[in-house]
């Protein structure tokens, strides 16, 4: 048996967006945790943007917060500049975005952290897992050795050893990192900070595969030095959408910073162009692949040589700083070349770089090493989130740290595991892609690879899920009493709005205005909900009325002023679920058929080249492996839902003629 310095509940390693999701949901779980990190003063230290949200990763901060994370309160409190991003297209795809504070992001974490009494957080390396073996468990359903081995603890560099029940690696980019900035190369896990290399190698020695990712940074410039004069101005929305369900109003709604849009010239691109040799990633310094949707800027310029120009964002960085983020030049090129191609930027010519921008590799576990909790298959009690998992991005590694957290936590309470579904969160999208298909590129969100995006809205993802992180113990009871009665509220809004008939005298003046100008017949008699189902239609439009049928939903509010978020996004949510209601009934009827489909049998006898619409390179492998299930088709690397869904179909179009052949009616 082995003797500890220390022991915990569970051990979190590393103090980043995934470590902090984890380790706050443990110690609300009640678990006694630490949380190692390399340096306690960059807690949650944003790496690249000081951004939160944006397209689908807005959904995954949205989840967060309604299963109990952190994330959404946090960049609530110190966003200086908020915009719903997407809103000319359809509500599936709004996303909120903000730009945050990037010191007072990590303050505010901190604060949040060390409010929880369960929680201790410890400055230290991890050097080494401390593993045992553990007969006698049984193996997992997938017939991997989980089970045989289990950790039981870490090692630390300077000695000491701590116990835990479970350990949770979010480590980011830290394990062996190698930082390249033109010619120069040098170890590290983020600029100025070291690599882990004592815990990649160990982590190597317990037989997980891994795989090498690279990934790549702006620089920064000093905003005294730029001439703001020659930019457009890009402002944040007058209504700031808050990321948290259990926020009133966001802190700076009042007060946000603009951000400023430039453009790459010719000039930028002829110094790219002479230079591209000098780039780590064209020289052949860089052989791992980075993400392919955030190249930089380098790739764009050799990639697209037909453009002759590139939009980069001038981004702020904080309230107390002058530093600016450029949105849009991630490089890895030589310092002089970087100042070179700014200088050239009409409004930049002497601007001062604060930063360099660089790339930097790092080595990743193969998430097919993963179950669906983000324990590893070959050692029980040893979760992994975050980058660690071939993921970029804060936000999808904070799903991952919260899912991985509250998975410890209710192994180590001997209580259900919760998984979730891909049909009810862009979180279970991520998880379910990561681990059935693994990812030989930094894996990001992306609205497209929800099968139902209707369904999985930001403003519905408290009814998707704030059940569940009631269940595992992350929703406190004023915040579950608080849930309740906004659905009541809004169950009696739409109740209100599809039995209310609009008459001459009630319907408001600007809504009659409004379909007198579309032409629209007469629509007296017609309920508001009918009305609200067209497209010119809009809640506000109705507001004056219903504030006469349901004072009590609009209490707290002045008439003819701007409304509070809270009620705005009530509004708009009941707006959607019956303006869309037809396509909404449709997808809960395609994700039933689709739940059905996971489990769904393919016959041995089933034909993939009579498919049309597959490819021929999806047809050779599906021939090859022969899926029994639609489910495990899916999990073939490369087999798209929208092939699963053509599989399906065709198994009733040739089940009808096996079954004619056979002459047999009727069979499957
Ligand atoms: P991190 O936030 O990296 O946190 C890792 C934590 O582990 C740190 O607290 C560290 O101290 C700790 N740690 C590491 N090793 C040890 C050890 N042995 N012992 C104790 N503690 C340890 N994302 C985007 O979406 N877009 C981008 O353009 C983008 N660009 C990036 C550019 C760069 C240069 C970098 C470094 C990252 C970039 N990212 C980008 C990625 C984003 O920063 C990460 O996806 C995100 O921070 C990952 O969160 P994490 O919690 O997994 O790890």
């Amino acid at each position: 048996m082995q003797s500890f310095n220390e022991h915990f509940d569970i051990a979190v390693v590393g103090a980043g967006h995934a470590g902090c999701e984890a380790a706050v949901a443990c110690a609300r779980m009640g678990l006694k945790t630490a949380l190692f990190t390399l340096n306690v003063d960059l807690i949650a230290q944003m790496s690249c943007n000081p951004a939160i949200g944006g397209i689908a990763k807005g959904h995954l901060v949205r989840e967060v917060d309604a299963l109990g994370g952190v994330m959404g309160e946090v960049t609530d409190a110190v966003g200086i500049q908020f915009r719903l991003l997407n809103t000319s297209r359809g509500p599936a795809v709004w996303s909120p975005r903000a730009q945050c504070d990037k010191q007072q992001y990590r303050l505010k974490m901190r604060s949040i952290l060390e409010a929880e009494p369960n929680l201790m957080i410890k400055q230290a390396e991890v050097a080494n897992l401390i593993i045992e073996d553990v007969p006698g468990i049984p193996s997992a359903a997938n017939g991997e050795n989980a089970g045989a081995r289990r950790a039981v603890g870490i090692k630390l560099r300077d000695g000491r050893s701590v116990g835990a029940q479970a350990i949770i690696i979010t480590t980011g980019t830290f394990l062996n990192g190698l930082i390249h900035c033109g010619e120069e190369r040098y170890p590290a896990g983020r600029s100025g900070e070291p690599a882990a290399i004592l815990l990649g190698e160990s982590l190597k020695q317990l037989g997980l595969r891994g795989c090498r990712l690279k990934t790549g940074t702006p620089p920064r410039l000093d905003g005294r030095s730029i001439d703001w004069t020659k930019f457009e101005v890009q402002p944040g929305d007058a209504d700031p959408t808050p990321f948290s369900f259990r926020t009133r109003e966001v802190a700076h709604a009042n007060s946000q910073m603009p951000c400023h849009i430039a453009f790459t010239t010719a000039e930028t691109h002829r110094i790219i162009r002479e230079n591209v040799h000098r780039s780590p990633m064209y020289s052949g310094q860089i052989q791992s692949i980075g993400p392919r949707y955030c190249p930089s800027i380098e790739d764009k310029i050799v990639k697209f040589p037909e453009k002759l120009t590139h939009q980069l964002f001038l981004e702020p960085e904080g309230l107390d700083t002058h530093e600016i983020y450029v949105n849009g030049m991630s490089t890895s090129l030589p310092i002089d070349v970087q100042l070179a191609m700014i200088h050239s930027i009409p409004g930049l010519e002497k601007t001062e770089m604060m930063r360099p921008g660089y790339a930097i590799e790092y080595d990743s576990i193969d998430p097919t090493e993963l179950e669906r909790t983000l324990q590893t298959k070959k050692i029980r009690g040893l979760f992994l989130a975050g980058q660690i998992n071939g993921t970029s991005g804060y936000e999808e590694a904070a799903c991952q740290g919260l899912m991985a957290g509250i998975n410890a936590a209710l192994q180590v309470k001997q209580q259900p595991e919760l998984i979730l579904d891909r049909t009810e969160a862009y979180t279970a999208i991520l998880i379910d892609d990561l681990i059935s298909k693994g990812t030989n590129e930094p894996y990001r969100m992306f609205t497209s690879r929800a099968e139902f995006r209707l369904h999985l809205r930001i403003d519905n993802a408290d009814r998707r899920l704030t059940a569940h992180g009631r269940r595992v113990g992350l929703i406190s009871d004023a915040a579950w009493s608080d849930h309740l009665a906004k659905q009541n509220r809004m169950q009696k809004l739409t109740a209100v709005l599809e039995t209310t008939r609009t008459t001459v005298a009630s319907i408001p003046p600007q809504l009659a205005q409004k379909l007198a100008d579309t032409g629209s017949a007469d629509t007296t008699g017609a309920t508001y909900a009918q009305l609200l189902k067209r497209p010119e239609v809009v809640i506000e439009d109705v507001v004056p009325h219903l504030r006469e049928l349901m004072p009590e939903f609009f209490e707290g509010s002045v008439a003819g002023e701007r409304l509070p978020s809270r009620l705005r996004n009530e509004l708009k949510s009941v707006e959607t679920e019956i303006k869309f209601a037809g396509y909404l009934d449709q997808q809960k009827k395609a994700i039933e058929r689709a739940r059905k489909a996971e489990t769904r049998q393919i016959p041995e006898w089933f034909d993939y080249a009579a498919v049309s619409g597959l490819s021929h390179e999806m047809n050779e492998t599906l021939k090859n492996v022969r899926p029994r299930t639609l489910g495990q088709a899916s999990r073939i690397p490369g087999v798209t839902p929208a092939a699963v869904s053509l599989i399906n179909v065709f198994i009733e179009i040739q089940g009808r003629k096996h079954a004619m052949a056979a002459g047999i009616r009727g069979v499957d």
